[in-house]
């Protein structure tokens, strides 16, 4: 029997090709989407064309009734989630002087109690099977910080403290909980930023160059195999060296 992988936000940019990438690998695939248009589409059409099952669960993940439901959808179509990744995050960088209650809380409930939402949800099943994996995208400002970005980097700091704890709490059962941080990666989330800026940030990476998803992807797929079953609680930069 195929493992199956549930990937929170991935009809584009990094989830999507994370959904890709396991899908090549030989995983069935739940895709869970926010938004109905064509990226959903053309997502599942891919990921169907590498010969898996793939099924595709609404719900926004800040939305703890709507994360119960997905996961239960998930359960009815495979009957096991083995690797969860926990992709969906959002931006509303601001400074702090204009940073309502509301930028600060919503990016926190999407990106933080978002990955606690759906973990909360997959745990129970994998802790039957006494056996998963669970990998949260964070972030290398939820190391660093930056400036304009207290609430993201805020939540991708919590994602690691969140990491960090249940690897200590789910290790005995087998279920192995890690992060990945990454660093620049070119997808609509910094597709924003004007071109002369990108070209200043690579200057200061030391492989002097934005990461694309696959960049991610392929740390997502090591750390789903069995070739990573000795690390759990780590957070993995792939930031082309900008953090050391
Ligand atoms: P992206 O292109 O903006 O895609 C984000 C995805 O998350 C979209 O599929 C979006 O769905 C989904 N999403 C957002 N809010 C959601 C919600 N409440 N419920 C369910 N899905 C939701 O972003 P990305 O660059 O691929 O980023 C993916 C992850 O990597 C995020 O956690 C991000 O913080 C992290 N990351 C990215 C970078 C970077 O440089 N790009 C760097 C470090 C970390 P819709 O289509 O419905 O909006």
């Amino acid at each position: 029997m195929s493992k199956v992988a549930l990937i929170t936000g991935a009809t584009r940019g990094i989830g999507k090709q994370i959904a890709i990438n396991l899908a090549t690998a030989g995983y069935d695939i739940a895709i869970n989407y926010r938004s109905e248009n064509d990226d959903l589409v053309n997502t599942k059409k891919e990921i169907e064309s590498k010969n898996v099952k793939c099924i595709a669960v609404k719900g926004d993940v800040s939305n703890f009734e709507d994360t119960k439901r997905f996961v239960d959808e998930v359960i009815e179509a495979f009957g096991q989630i083995d690797v969860l990744v926990n992709n969906a995050g959002v931006t509303k960088d601001k400074l702090i002087l204009r940073m309502d209650k509301e930028d600060f809380e919503s990016v926190i409930n999407v990106n933080l109690v978002g990955t606690f939402n759906v973990t909360k949800n997959v745990v129970p099943y994998m802790m039957k099977k006494r056996t998963g994996r669970i990998i949260n995208i964070s972030s290398v400002v939820g190391i660093s910080g930056n400036a304009g970005q207290s609430n993201y980097s805020a939540s991708k700091a919590g994602i690691i403290g969140f990491t960090k704890s249940l690897a200590k709490e789910l290790a005995s059962r087998n279920i192995l909980v890690n992060s990945i941080a990454p660093g620049f990666i070119e997808t609509d989330m910094t597709a924003v930023l004007k071109d002369d800026i990108k070209s200043e940030i690579s200057k200061n990476i030391p492989l002097q160059r934005m990461g694309t998803s696959n960049d991610v992807a392929n740390v997502v797929k090591f750390l789903a195999s069995d070739d990573s079953s000795y690390i759990t609680g780590q957070v993995i930069n792939v930031d082309g060296g900008m953090l050391m």
